[in-house]
């Protein structure tokens, strides 16, 4: 089928390349000029693993290509995707900008029945905006021209994209007509032949259903690490806690870690609009709010267990492993990285940081502020204390024998809980972690 993607960010790219590779004909499009030209040379702009040799195997292949001009894309597809950013505006909702600009253009560009399908993360009833925005385009041109919009969400997490995308948990469709599903359940019958469901709703609660999912997960997140600060008092231990609340099968394990909060392109601005909706139609939003307060501390939950471990910050040498928001990426949007940076600089301390794939991005942002290293070690000479803040695997099994010979402190603040507290003490290294007050 014939598919364009307006968008080439990380939903947009990795939409567009796993669609060719199910087998459909598909058209990326951005307005990034510099982007396009990566793109159609074979060159992820985006650290993504997989992405980019399917990119490769899928442009030669003759079934993705990429472009600037949407026209081209719109008159040579039936499906057309709208993967455009909807960041955090002034008042906290989606600013559907960029997604309502786009649906207008893709209106100008059309000579005949097209889906429009949004797959940018937008708060309830904006399809319905987006096909009134796409009929006010066409009452301008003669004759009639017919066009459904679909609700697509999209659920891939970055680091795990290609993966997430081609072998999803599910696949939400919310639709408004027969044709138009009969055409959703056409274009994603390779996902289901592989045996993932693909469930089908109206518009509306598919829009909610995407708002939902993230702001659960955050509240899964936020829950533990409000347990993980009343472990930290009594000296219990929170990966205890986990394991005796996980084994509950109306629980389950996954998503209960404590940590130094969540961050990313997508959680803190999706629970944030949805507090914004939500009020906006006088429900009570409160248990939201609190979740967002509990990841606002535990951000800066660091600065202050550095604080207590070290005293006053001021010319103290502290190195950070990690600065992507998770792993797998080099995504910094909202990481806690920044607001840990941001703190340590602030208060004069010496810093410097390692990322398999963030630094790029960092040194934008930090400059000469910090000392990026080129890996995990040359970034702990002379160094007071180690901070791990995202747990990529090259964290995971460190040298400590060599860790303890380069740091000129023995502190390792473990912000991801990912290391055996006995094996840091037979080192000769303090181990502090997040909610496990009895190693501490
Ligand atoms: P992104 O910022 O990485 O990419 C957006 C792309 O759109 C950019 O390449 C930009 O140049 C392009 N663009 C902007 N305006 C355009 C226009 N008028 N025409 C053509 N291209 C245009 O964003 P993203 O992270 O891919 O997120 C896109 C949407 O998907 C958001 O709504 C987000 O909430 C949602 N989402 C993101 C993730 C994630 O993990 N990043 C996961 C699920 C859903």
């Amino acid at each position: 089928m014939k598919i364009s993607v307006v968008g080439t960010g990380y939903v947009g790219l990795v939409t567009a390349t796993c669609f060719a590779e199910m087998g459909h004909d598909v058209i990326g499009v951005d307005i990034d000029h510099e982007k396009v030209q990566r793109l159609s040379r074979g060159e992820s702009p985006l650290f993504e693993p997989g992405l980019e040799a399917m990119l490769k195997s899928n442009l030669s292949g003759g079934r993705l290509s990429f472009t600037t001009d949407l026209s081209v894309a719109v008159q040579n597809s039936l499906f057309c995707f709208v993967a455009v950013g909807t960041p955090k505006g002034e008042d906290g909702s989606a600013d559907l900008n960029a997604v309502l600009a786009v649906a207008r253009s893709i209106a100008e560009h059309m000579d005949g029945y097209r889906v429009i399908v949004v797959k940018s993360t937008v708060p309830v009833g904006t399809c319905d905006l987006v096909s009134r925005e796409v009929s006010e385009a066409l009452a301008h041109r003669p004759g009639p021209v017919d066009f459904d919009v679909v609700s697509n969400p999209e659920f891939l997490k970055e680091g795990a994209a290609v993966e997430d995308f081609l072998r999803p948990d599910r696949v939400i469709v919310g639709v408004s007509n027969p044709r138009v599903e009969e055409l959703m359940r056409e274009l994603y019958s390779p996902f289901v032949r592989n045996g993932h469901p693909v469930y089908f709703m109206d518009v509306r609660s598919s829009e909610l259903t995407k708002y939902a999912s993230n702001a659960l997960l955050a509240t899964k997140i936020s829950f533990m690490n409000m347990i993980s600060q009343i472990c930290d008092k009594v000296g219990a231990d929170v990966m205890s806690v986990r394991s005796g609340v996980g084994s509950d099968r109306r629980i389950g394990m996954p998503f209960l870690y404590a940590g130094v909060g969540y961050g990313g392109s997508c959680f803190p601005k999706d629970v944030k609009a949805l507090i914004h909706t939500g009020t906006r139609l006088g429900v009570e939003m409160g248990l939201l709010r609190e979740v967002e307060a509990v990841n606002d501390f535990q951000k800066l939950w660091v600065l202050k267990k550095l604080r207590d471990l070290i005293g006053p910050l001021s010319g103290k040498s502290i190195a950070l492993w990690g600065g992507a928001f998770k792993p797998d990426t080099d995504d910094i949007r909202e990481a806690t990285s920044l607001t840990v940076l941001d703190g340590l600089i602030g208060e004069g301390a010496r810093v410097s940081l390692y990322d398999p794939a963030a630094m790029p991005s960092l040194r934008e942002i930090y400059g000469d502020s910090v000392c990026f290293g080129e890996n995990p070690y040359s970034v702990l000479a002379g160094a007071d204390v180690l901070v791990l803040l995202t747990e990529w695997r090259v964290f995971r099994n460190p040298d400590w024998r060599k860790i303890k010979s380069l740091m000129s402190g023995t502190l390792v603040l473990d912000g991801r809980n990912q290391y055996e507290p006995s094996e840091l003490s037979r080192h000769g290294l303090s181990w502090h972690g997040v909610g496990r007050g009895c190693y501490t």
